[in-house]
């Protein structure tokens, strides 16, 4: 009897969480999920990915010790730092963000729902950037389940993307004397056009985007290294790419903090692009900048952006569960 009930004793504890997790933090908020009454289902995004995510590395026992943390988020002020007023205005019309989300539908849709299951999700998911940033300064290296919005403008949404984390969070850290240099990392497939306006007046912003030239959107944004990745490109083409250029604009831009737009839309069956990298490719991506920004003492913060092909979420999860468990290699 005895045995037995020191056996069931040990199959209920929670599994221990390695020590190389508890050194990588991690942002959510189950408040990340979008919801429209189902519209949202409309657009490609996945909009479950960040809960899915969340979920998978707590099962696999990663979360915890003090490594998961949640967002705060941000203020009017602080969407002030890169925003217009009449467009943050604009986000109460439902008219308007269903231009910004790209469904028409959501236009018919009462203004406190857009409100509370839109807007608020975005709000709350970039807040979830600025505070990673926060915790990649202290920790080196940290991780946002959510953000990545770079097709945000100053005055005008996009590509389901309303609000510009990463250029808020730059300019609100900036602002209280954190940084002042500061290197975005965009490999999500789609140029970040939004990142590249918001920065563009920016002189100690750095913008470095690896993108398909074919694809949305047209036309591209002048950023500071834009680098073209062909239709077709697999993990190998890929990964010499970003290895010869992320070098050279480290040194370029001389950052005190790396911002890494992580979308894996390069993924082979991606509906809204022509890449053909695997999930081991994206995971060996993710891990090389994560090494070269290691070895110069750079702050780190990964966000997850854009992904459409079937359980691309998959793909970022093992990249980010390797990571935390120190199994990373580029
Ligand atoms: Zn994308």
């Amino acid at each position: 009897m005895v045995v037995a009930s020191t056996m069931a004793a040990v199959s209920c504890a929670a599994p221990e969480v390695p020590e190389n997790a508890k050194l990588i933090p991690v942002v959510h908020d189950k408040g990340y999920q979008i919801s429209l009454g189902g519209l949202e289902k409309l657009h490609p995004f996945d909009i479950a990915k960040y809960r899915r995510i969340h979920d998978a590395l707590k099962g696999d026992g990663l979360l915890g010790g003090g490594n998961s943390h949640a967002p705060d988020p941000l203020s009017h002020d602080d969407l002030l730092l890169v925003h217009g007023e009449a467009y943050l205005k604009s986000l109460e019309s439902p008219k308007k963000v269903a231009t910004y989300l790209e469904v028409p539908q959501v236009a018919h849709l009462p203004a406190f729902l857009v409100k509370k299951g839109m807007i608020k999700p975005f709000v709350l998911a970039s807040g979830g950037t600025l505070k990673a940033a926060r915790l990649a300064l202290e920790h080196g290296v940290a991780v946002n389940l959510g953000g990545g919005y770079h097709h945000a403008k100053p005055d005008s949404g996009e590509g389901f993307c309303v609000i510009a984390d990463v250029p808020i969070a730059i300019r609100k850290l900036r602002k209280e004397g954190k940084i002042k240099r500061a290197l975005v990392v965009d490999t999500d497939i789609h140029q970040g056009n939004g990142t590249i306006v918001c920065l563009a007046k920016d002189p100690a912003s750095f913008t470095f985007s690896l993108h398909e030239d074919d694809i949305y959107p047209v036309p591209k944004e002048a950023g500071d290294r834009d680098v073209i990745v062909p239709a077709g490109t697999g993990d190998d083409g890929y990964l010499k790419l970003l290895e010869h250029w992320l070098p050279i604009v480290i040194r370029q831009s001389n950052p005190d903090i790396v911002f890494h737009v992580a979308g894996c839309d390069a993924l082979v069956g991606d509906p809204l692009a022509n890449g053909r990298m695997t999930h081991e490719g994206i995971a060996r991506r993710d891990a090389y900048v994560v090494s070269e920004c290691r070895k110069r003492n750079i702050p780190y913060v990964m966000t997850l952006a854009g992904g459409y092909s079937d359980g691309a979420w998959k793909a970022q999860y093992e990249s980010i569960a390797r990571l935390m468990r120190g199994e990373s290699r580029p």
